[in-house]
């Protein structure tokens, strides 16, 4: 389980690394820390909470930079900014151009789940408008096995 986890990371890091070269954006230091703080992470932070997680390993990088650098990401298609109430947004990454949750209503636990079902309702529905999908968030709402009582 911890290598797979280990794994995964150093994939992450690599696909994040390498579309951002691709874009012709430079890996300067400040954007190393930022990244790899990230995807240790394992997304679902604010940027707020990021800043504080990079401040502690990298202390030379600004919060500036981290907002620009999430902005970046996101227009890259690598993360998305998910908004829960009034609070600030959450940066999940987008493995494959998608990510899915089942989102319980009354405890507001996160359960991340793999099958994807949605890959030909995009071929549909892409068709249908015309339009280029470049990924997808499915949020699922109910009550988790602790709260279904
Ligand atoms: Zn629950
Ligand atoms: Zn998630
Ligand atoms: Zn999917």
């Amino acid at each position: 389980m911890v290598e797979w986890f280990g794994t995964a990371m150093t994939d992450r890091l690599t696909v994040f690394t390498t579309v951002l070269q691709e874009h012709g954006f430079r890996l300067t230091a400040s954007r190393r820390a930022i990244v790899a703080t990230l995807v240790a992470s394992n997304g679902h932070v604010s940027a707020d909470e990021l800043a504080d997680l990079v401040h502690q390993s990298t202390p030379g990088v600004g919060r500036m930079t981290v907002y620009r650098t999430l902005e970046l990401l996101t227009d890259l298609g690598l993360i998305r900014p998910v908004y829960q109430g009034s609070a600030a947004a959450h940066y999940i990454l987008m493995d494959d151009g998608h990510h899915h949750h089942l989102v319980c209503s009354r405890c507001h636990k996160i359960i991340e789940f793999k099958q994807c079902v949605l890959r030909e309702i995009e071929q549909a529905v892409s068709k249908h408008y015309e339009f280029e999908i470049q990924g997808h968030l499915l949020e699922l709402f109910g009550l988790c096995p602790d709260c279904r009582g």
